[in-house]
């Protein structure tokens, strides 16, 4: 909308008609004073202003127009039939005005400065309008910069107050941060020195960063000023910074004490079972000797106690046999030999055995599934071990009832074991853990004898045929515990 000030009626009359004729719209005012509040209320996209007039005139109009923010930018265009020199004309422009015309008014020259001017206002509006557009979006940025610049210091503190050594990192894995501690053990841009034997760290994390993954993995690490590698436990985590950048924080956790007990533990366990089975060997082929010479007819007492020592001496060594190939598997010592075998013939041998060493249970145990026909390549004695777990802990765990299925599955790829009681079940939280060594449930360890064991050898053993071990379990409902088998 156009303007048009002046204090002769006739002027804007002839005025307004033409720029009406251009399609303009078009206020007026009679007055410097009518013009000022006209101006405050309205928006204008170019002023043309009489010079003189009653009251205030055209120049103190621009020049108060000129101290408000709302009307600084209006380009006004002063018309005078008397102020031609050059002195009128400069004080024009200094009060704010853009242009000056004077009378008599030549049309065609007024409407070409029109157009031009109220164009060069609508660009000048969408500009401004540009302006703050951007000016709100810097000032976004500044406020998340500002915020994530908190965050990243509360980390840092965080991370300088840990006992452990610690790390960021940016995605690409450079690293960003170090805390004083890990400056005894590298510089700042540095990984610590790792032992030969051990992962490199960067060859795993690289891993991780592709998969963008958590990673772990233990590692021996030096003190600069120290020769002695220490293990420690890395753990380095991806974190996704407000602005969606990823990012990673590392710590190392000393952890060489507790891995010293663990080998004395072990190196205990080695030989303290290897210890316990050479008497054993030997009560064993005494308890046999003896039962023959004895030759004890069948309500002897004699002849029933010698075979509840047989029996006795039989846990006992399974027990040292367990121990045994836990060390063995700590030493990487527990070796798999492969050769071709009948499944079937091993599935039929584990169950008979069951049978004859729980000779006084009423248990039956149900075959159900696919036939596994052909010949299987692995360890027998091994996957037989696993089976025959399997089923002593079905027995074990589901005390007063009478059924055991042992199912199994075969497609190209795989045969699945299943060994399903109707037993005491396992707490869903707690199955998780239950391959694990020394791993018992709490709330049956109390009613049940056992070490904790059987259940990691199994799933050791199925790792070294590259099979997998699983369970599914409901409380006091009954567990299916399943190995899996590649063929091939
Ligand atoms: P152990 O039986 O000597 O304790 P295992 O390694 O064979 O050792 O089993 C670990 C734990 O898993 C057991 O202590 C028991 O709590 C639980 N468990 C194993 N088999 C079953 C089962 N069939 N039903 C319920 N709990 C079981």
């Amino acid at each position: 909308m156009i303007l048009i000030v002046d204090d002769q009626e006739a002027n804007i009359y002839s005025l307004k008609k033409l720029l009406e004729s251009q399609n303009f719209i078009v206020d007026t005012a009679l007055s410097g004073e009518e013009a000022l509040k006209k101006v405050l209320k309205n928006d204008y996209a170019l002023i043309i202003l009489d010079v003189q007039m009653p009251g205030i005139d055209g120049f103190e109009v621009a020049e108060t127009l000129s101290g408000f923010n709302k009307t600084k930018d209006v380009p006004i265009i002063f018309l005078s039939a008397v102020n031609k020199d050059k002195k009128f004309i400069t004080k024009g422009y200094a009060s704010g005005g853009i242009d000056y015309v004077t009378k008599p008014i030549d049309p065609d020259i007024l409407m070409l400065k029109v157009k031009t001017f109220s164009r060069l206002y609508e660009q000048t509006l969408a500009l401004n309008e540009i302006q703050q557009v951007l000016r709100s979006e810097i000032e976004e940025r500044k406020k998340v910069q500002q915020e994530l610049k908190e965050q990243v210091d509360n980390l840092y503190s965080t991370l300088e107050s840990l006992p452990q050594l610690a790390f960021t990192a940016n995605g690409a894995g450079d690293i960003e941060f170090v805390n004083s501690k890990w400056l005894s053990y590298a510089d700042a841009n540095m990984m610590p020195a790792t032992h030969v034997d051990d992962m490199d760290i960067r060859t795993v994390w690289a891993e991780a960063i592709v998969a963008e993954i958590p990673m772990e993995l233990e590692v021996r690490i030096k003190e600069l000023k120290s020769e002695i590698f220490r293990f420690h436990l890395l753990r380095i985590i991806p974190i996704k910074e407000k602005n969606n950048q990823l990012k990673w924080v590392g710590t190392f956790t000393d952890i060489d004490d507790q891995k010293q007990m663990e080998k004395k533990k072990d190196e205990f366990l080695s030989i303290a079972s290897h210890e316990l089975k050479t008497p054993l060997t030997s009560i064993k082929a005494y308890a046999q000797l003896l039962e023959r010479t004895l030759n004890t007819k069948a309500d002897d007492p004699a002849g029933k106690y010698i075979n509840r020592v047989q029996s006795q001496v039989s846990k006992l060594n399974a027990l040292i046999t367990d121990l045994l190939d836990i060390s063995k598997i700590e030493n990487g010592k527990l070796k798999i030999t492969k050769k071709s075998f009948d499944f079937e013939n091993l599935l039929s041998n584990a169950i008979d055995i069951i049978y004859q060493t729980h000779d006084n249970n009423t248990m039956v145990i149900e075959r159900q599934g696919d036939r596994i026909a052909d010949a299987f390549l692995g360890d027998e004695i091994r996957i037989e071990q696993v089976l025959i777990n399997y089923l002593t802990n079905a027995i074990k765990y589901a005390p007063n009832t009478e059924r055991i299925i042992v199912h199994t599955e075969k497609d190209a790829h795989q045969v699945k074991v299943s060994v399903t009681d109707f037993g005491i079940g396992i707490p869903e939280h707690k199955q998780k853990n239950i391959f694990g060594k020394f791993y018992r449930v709490e709330e049956s360890s109390v009613r049940f004898q056992g070490l904790g064991i059987g259940l990691y050898i199994c799933s050791e053993i199925i790792k070294q045929h590259h099979g997998t071990v699983g369970i599914q379990s409901e409380l006091g409902q009954g567990s299916t515990f399943y190995f899996t088998l590649p063929l091939n």
